[in-house]
């Protein structure tokens, strides 16, 4: 990375994805040059805009745009109304996740209201396997009719992902010095064998952290936990459709998912992707809160940082978080998106953020 450009390539996704990224590149952008770091950004088709264009989703040259990028920016995807003739039917995010074995999701959940609760807790969750068909099975797909009236969908748990999982959940626990707390979410009352194989993977990589405080609870009683009292969680540590349903829940006590940041991550690559999905009910009207999208640009930015300490790296993400953060902060209420009670268009919003930047030290 030293002595070159960042390459970064841009997927900007369906609905709202065009919106939302174009605000996260903005504010990527205006960050990088006041911190003299040089980036490369490349656009590459991705969703129905690629359908269009090429015929699929996912098209075999985004993929290898992506592979001779360090990291990409993704908008939130379509999934559900993709034409089931596309060829990467059902879920292209899937298939990204798998073949650049972005193991791990990180989703932090974070208060920016002053004087609100103190929320400040990361859900990491699987991203490979579990009751996801689109990326559990070599080949195939993972749900079966074994007659008209009757579907089969498979859980797959691997001890890999297990491990792999828990041992990010304690390294970021290990490294945020909160509240050394990592809470293992399962349904192995239920689900014996899988949350039973995934607890003793957390069990295991536990005894290696001394100074970390366990705790294991029922996904549903997780659920009502963190409407109750979020504040008292630090790091979640679970398999992936629980980590997915939790993560939404989550962002409801901060405000919503226009709120929600993700890394999706793995030893070689990182990805940048909202919590969100495409929002179609406000798509392309210009209102969508692009925060959610711009924290995720700047934890993929930490994510290169913590590859290589370059100080221009770790200063474009911490300048774009503090500058995020300050805009949220604004007293004047007005100037935030509708989500948040404002009367702010996305593009306006992106302006505050970029004002804050530009004053930065
Ligand atoms: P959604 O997350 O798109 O929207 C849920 C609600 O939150 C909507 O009312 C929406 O307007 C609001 N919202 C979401 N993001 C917002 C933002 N940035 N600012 C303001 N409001 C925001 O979920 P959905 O409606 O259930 O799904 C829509 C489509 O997105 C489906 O096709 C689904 O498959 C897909 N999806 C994709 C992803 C992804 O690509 N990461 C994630 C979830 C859903």
């Amino acid at each position: 990375m030293i002595g070159r450009p960042l390459k970064i390539a841009v997927l900007k996704g369906d609905g709202i994805g065009p919106e939302v990224v174009g605000s996260a590149v903005e504010v990527l952008q205006v960050a990088a040059k006041k911190n003299a770091l040089i980036i490369e950004l490349e656009d590459l088709p991705i969703g129905i805009e690629a359908y269009r264009q090429k015929g699929r989703t996912l098209p075999p040259e985004t993929l290898e745009g992506m592979r001779e990028s360090e990291g990409w920016i993704l908008g939130p995807l379509s999934a559900g109304s993709y034409p089931k003739d596309d060829p990467d039917y059902p879920m292209a995010s899937g298939k990204i996740r798998k073949a650049f074995d972005l193991f791990a999701n990180i989703r932090p959940v974070r208060s920016f209201k002053e004087g609100s609760r103190e929320i400040d807790l990361v859900i990491v969750r699987e991203n490979t396997e579990d009751f996801y068909p689109d990326r559990n099975l070599f080949k195939g797909y993972g749900e079966f009719w074994p007659d008209k009236d009757t579907v089969i969908s498979l859980r797959v748990i691997t001890r890999k992902a297990c491990n792999r999982i828990a041992e990010t959940a304690f390294r970021l626990a290990a490294s945020r010095h909160k509240k050394n707390l990592v809470t293992a979410v399962h349904k192995a009352n239920v689900l014996i064998e899988g949350d039973g194989l995934f607890l003793e993977e957390v069990r295991k990589m536990a005894a290696s952290y001394s100074g970390i405080q366990v705790k294991e609870g029922l996904v549903d009683s997780v659920g009502m936990q963190l409407v109750l009292s979020p504040e008292d969680f630090d790091v979640i540590v679970t398999t992936n459709m629980f980590g997915d349903i939790l993560s939404d829940v989550a962002a409801g006590a901060v405000g919503g998912l226009g709120l929600a940041p993700s890394l999706n991550s793995g030893d070689k690559f990182a990805m940048a992707q909202a919590v969100h999905g495409s929002a179609p009910d406000i798509a392309g009207k210009q209102i969508a809160n692009p925060t959610a999208e711009i924290l995720s640009t700047a934890m993929l930015l930490q994510w290169f940082y913590s590859k290589n300490a370059l100080a221009s790296i770790g200063k474009t993400a911490t300048d774009i978080e503090t500058a995020t953060i300050q805009a949220l902060r604004t007293s004047d209420k007005s100037g935030l998106t509708m989500d948040l009670g404002g009367a702010a268009s996305t593009g306006e919003f992106t302006s505050q953020i970029l004002d804050r930047l530009e004053k930065l030290d």
